[in-house]
C-alpha cells in the first residue's frame, strides 16, 4: 500500500522509517548486495575515494544514518590511525548490527551514536568531513538536516551525500522502472519477509527532489561551491559542497 506520506505527520513519517529499519536491520546488509547486484559497493568506494581522508594527519569524520557501519568502515580503511569516525544514525537495530560488525577492529577509532539528522547531539564545528550514504531520503525534513551537517562541520569541512537520483537514459529507465516496481518488492518479500518495506524505498526514491533542486538546497544551508556527479546512468547521485 501507499505510504501516503503527504498526509502523514512528520512524526509519523520518521516512526515508519524507524519501522522499516527496524524489520530489516540483521538482512540489511544481504539485502543491499541482492537488490543492487553489488553495485552499492563500488558507488561507496566511489564516495570514499573523493573523500580521500588523510593518512597522516588527524581526520574526525561523522556518517549520518551510517546503519550498518558500510561507510565508517571503508574511510577507516582508507584513513591513517588518527582517523575517527562517528556512525549515527536513528534507528539502534540498525547501530548494534555494524557494532557487531565492527567487532573489535578499528577499537578507539569508531563511536557509534544513536540521534537524528535533524538535531545531531554533537558540537558544532567539529567534524572535517560529513556523509550521509542513502539516508537523506529517509529523513522528514531535508532542509533542517543540510543545515545540521554544515552546523557541526568544521571551517574548511566537506559535505559529501550519496543518494538514489533519476535514471537519464530512456532505455534504462524502463527497466529501472521495472525492476523497481517488480523485482525489489519480491526480494524484499522472499528475503526480509518485508514487502511493504521496499515498497516504501521504491517510493521514496521517486519523491526525491531532483539533482539540481537538491544542489540548491545545499546551497541553501550554506554550502559552498557545490557540485554533483551521476553514476551508473543515473541510478545513484554524490552531491559535494564545502563549508568555508
Ligand atoms: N548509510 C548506510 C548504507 O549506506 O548502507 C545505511 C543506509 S539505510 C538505507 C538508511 C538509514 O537511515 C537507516 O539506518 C535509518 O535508520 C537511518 N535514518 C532514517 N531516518 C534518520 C534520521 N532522521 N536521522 C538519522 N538516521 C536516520
Amino acid at each position: 500500500a501507499d505510504f501516503g506520506f503527504e498526509r502523514v505527520s512528520l512524526a509519523e513519517k520518521q516512526g515508519r522509517v524507524d519501522d522499516v529499519f527496524r524489520s530489516v536491520a540483521k538482512r540489511y546488509d544481504l539485502m543491499n548486495d541482492l537488490m543492487s547486484g553489488g553495485l552499492h559497493r563500488a558507488w561507496k568506494s566511489h564516495l570514499i575515494g573523493m573523500l580521500r581522508p588523510g593518512r597522516n594527519r588527524p581526520f574526525r569524520h561523522l556518517d549520518v544514518a551510517g546503519g550498518t557501519g558500510d561507510i565508517a568502515f571503508r574511510v577507516l580503511e582508507a584513513g591513517g590511525p588518527d582517523t575517527d569516525v562517528t556512525v549515527l544514525d536513528i534507528n539502534e537495530a540498525m547501530l548494534r548490527v555494524g557494532q557487531e560488525r565492527a567487532g573489535t577492529r578499528f577499537s578507539g577509532q569508531i563511536e557509534f551514536v544513536t540521534g537524528n539528522a535533524e538535531s545531531l547531539p554533537l558540537p558544532s564545528n567539529t567534524f572535517d568531513a560529513y556523509t550521509i550514504a542513502f539516508g537523506i531520503r529517509n529523513v522528514p525534513r531535508i532542509d533542517v538536516a543540510l543545515k545540521e551537517a554544515f552546523r557541526v562541520l568544521k571551517p574548511g569541512g566537506r559535505f559529501l551525500c550519496l543518494e538514489f537520483s533519476r535514471v537519464d537514459l530512456p532505455i534504462l529507465e524502463k527497466i529501472y522502472d521495472a525492476y523497481s516496481f517488480h523485482v525489489i518488492p519480491r526480494i524484499g518479500a522472499r528475503v526480509a519477509g518485508d514487502k511493504e518495506s521496499y515498497k516504501y524505498l521504491v517510493e521514496s526514491i521517486r519523491k526525491f527532489p531532483s539533482p539540481g533542486r537538491f544542489a540548491a538546497m545545499i546551497e541553501e544551508a550554506g554550502f559552498s561551491r557545490v557540485t554533483h556527479r551521476v553514476l551508473s546512468g543515473g541510478i545513484v547521485a554524490i552531491h559535494s559542497g564545502w563549508k568555508v
